[in-house]
């Protein structure tokens, strides 16, 4: 078997891009299947996510027993979470132990980044530069980059005047203790700033929140998961994982049917109570069928949260500030906080609002919006990700017509099930733009997604193929069936990173496929059956189209 350090002039059957969940899995799943395999990571450690997003409160939103690797049963088996929502270290020590146990570490070269990839066409190999200066050769390529890997630039104005503490969520490299008796700000109120802002609360001497866009935060309700909890998801896992796979959003589905208004208001009033007593993706969110499509639907359950903001938080400008009034509940991705907002009533917590007083810049010690001036020690900035094309054209990668993927994408993100793309042939995404997972439990996106590339190439290598492509067509109806997916949703409505607004000059299109991770899967599983529509395998394309497939598929 070959491991990275072969010789440059060696091909591998596969390079693998990342070492996070994606990465692992691929080098797993592809050795067992008899593929050499080299991956290369851009950071010190396995983990990803995991490994680079240290910050106080850092933990999954999904559930950690729906939050985790279904290949293996023995491995789900051994395996203990020690509460609901794992925190971030136990996650990385998951992902650590993952790689010890299928001795995956000895395929990856830490350290790595993956710089350039070209496509080279006589020889049917990807080149792939590496930032140590050297280049491999592979028959494929496939992206384990991730989609939330490549931090936003800082477009806070005036940063680089700053001269005190300075730190980011997602390159957090700090001890929350640093922050003990100083002023800091935290600039960002997205899923990390909402988890580190009560942690920071009570270690600051004072703490100022700039918020632009105030979002809705449920309470996480993490608790510690109790044995006998444990043993009986253990017990039941492979179903429980089978009706992961087969729902909307990779995790159990709560059965609702009906619409907000279908029942009274007082009945209604009453779901959302109990629903918010529950939380999580199942919660308030999910209580009734419309509520991601139908604005008025909608409302009911937003102001039902605006409501529990204005009952937790006592000083009512405070309040109002906090209160999401820009978008529909879920339309952008909703946080899950612990004592959110409970800090704001702390006498050392205090808010500004981004949309009152924008930021003009910052000096050596203050940061200056048009309405004042804000003396601080230390800036925390939890301002988000170049997600999902971030860390796709930091690979600069160049297909068979010697376009690069960010030139062929110029106007929006165009993708075949969100796993391939024309004229990159033999390149592969894991958890790639307009695939599920954008908005599902992203671990069950990426066996999946994993389990049918693997497929593909091993159905390609079955008939002695070297080349496998999306055709223009196939990749066109993908398009054409994730926006007529997103269309009729409130997502298509809302700026948000899951549209690409969060990031200057990015173009406007949904990154993701919403029509439920059940269906997608059923969707993969039916196009490898009728042997691949959309793919050209060795110059051989299937002509027929995906739209009837979708419509197909329940
Ligand atoms: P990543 O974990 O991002 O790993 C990609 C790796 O590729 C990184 O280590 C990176 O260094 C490396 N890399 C990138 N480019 C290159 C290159 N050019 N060369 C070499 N290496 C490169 N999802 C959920 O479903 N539930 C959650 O609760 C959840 N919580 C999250 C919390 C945070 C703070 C964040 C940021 C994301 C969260 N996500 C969550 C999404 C999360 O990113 C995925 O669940 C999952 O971890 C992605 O795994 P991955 O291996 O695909 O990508
Ligand atoms: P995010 O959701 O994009 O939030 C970024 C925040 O920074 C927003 O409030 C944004 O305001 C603000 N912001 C960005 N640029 C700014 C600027 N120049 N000036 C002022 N404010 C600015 O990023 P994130 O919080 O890192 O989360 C990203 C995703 O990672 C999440 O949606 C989720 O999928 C995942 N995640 C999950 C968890 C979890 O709980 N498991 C935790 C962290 C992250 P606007 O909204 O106005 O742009």
């Amino acid at each position: 078997m070959s491991s990275p350090s072969t010789s440059a002039a060696e091909v591998v059957d596969v390079i693998g891009v990342g070492a996070g969940f994606s990465g692992l899995y691929l080098a797993h799943r592809l050795t067992t299947a008899g593929w050499t395999f080299a991956g290369f990571e851009a950071g010190p450690s396995v983990g990803g996510t995991w490994f680079w997003n240290t910050y106080p409160g850092a933990r999954c939103d999904v559930e950690s027993i729906y939050y985790s690797y279904s290949f293996d049963d023995a491995l789900q088996q051994e395996w203990t979470w020690s509460e609901r929502f794992a925190p971030q270290a136990e996650i990385l020590s998951y992902i650590n132990h993952v790689a010890d146990r299928f001795d995956l570490r000895k395929y990856f070269t830490l350290n790595t980044r993956v710089v350039g990839a070209t496509w080279n066409a006589a020889d049917r190999l990807w080149e792939v530069r590496l930032d140590n200066g050297e280049t491999r050769r592979s028959r494929y390529l496939i992206s384990g980059a991730g989609g939330l890997s490549t931090p936003k630039d800082f477009d806070v104005p005036g940063l680089a005047n700053f001269t005190g503490l300075q730190v980011s969520t997602s390159r957090w490299n700090i001890a929350l203790d640093d922050l003990a008796g100083k002023r800091v700000a935290v600039i960002g109120t997205g899923s990390s700033g909402v988890q580190a802002i009560p942690l920071i609360a009570e270690v600051a001497d004072e703490l100022t929140v700039f918020q632009r866009t105030p979002n809705y935060v449920m309470p996480a309700r993490n608790s510690e998961l109790p044995p006998e909890q444990i043993q009986c998801i253990k017990d039941d896992y492979p179903a429980i994982r089978e009706e992961c796979r087969h729902s909307l959003g990779g995790i159990p589905e709560r059965p609702v049917a009906d619409k907000a208004f279908d029942v009274s208001d007082e009945e209604r009033q009453r779901r959302y109570e109990e629903a918010y007593k529950r939380s999580g993706f199942n919660g308030v969110g999910a209580e009734f069928v419309d509520l991601l499509t139908d604005a008025e639907a909608n409302r009911t359950a937003s102001e039902f949260i605006h409501n529990k903001i204005r009952e937790i938080v006592k000083d009512p400008a405070t309040a109002e500030l906090l209160v999401p009034k820009y978008h529909p509940m879920g339309a952008k991705r909703s946080c899950f906080g612990t004592d959110y907002y409970e800090t704001f009533n702390r006498p050392n917590v205090s808010l500004v609002s981004l949309r009152d007083e924008p930021i003009e810049t910052m000096t050596a010690n203050a940061i200056v919006t048009s309405k004042g001036t804000y003396g601080v020690d230390a800036v925390v900035l939890a301002i988000g990700f170049d997600a999902f094309t971030g860390p796709l054209y930091g690979l600069n990668i160049t297909g068979a017509s010697g376009k690069k993927l960010q030139d062929a994408w110029h106007n929006g993100v165009r993708t075949y099930l969100g796993l391939m793309t024309a004229d990159f042939p033999n390149f592969f995404m894991v958890g790639g733009p307009q695939s599920p997972a954008l908005a599902s439990n992203v671990v069950m996106t990426i066996e999946q997604a994993v389990d049918w590339i693997a497929d593909l190439i091993e159905h390609a290598r079955d008939s002695g193929a070297t080349l496998v492509e999306a055709t223009a067509e196939g990749q066109n109806d993908w398009v054409d069936i994730t926006e007529e997916t997103v269309a009729g949703t409130l997502y298509a409505t809302t700026d948000s990173w899951y549209r690409g607004s969060n990031v200057e000059g990015k173009p406007n299109t949904f990154l993701g496929y919403v029509g439920g991770v059940g269906k997608y899967r059923r969707m993969c599983t039916e196009i490898a059956k009728r042997g691949y529509p959309g793919v050209e395998i060795d110059g051989e394309a299937q002509s027929r189209n995906l739209g009837p497939i979708h419509k197909e598929i329940s």
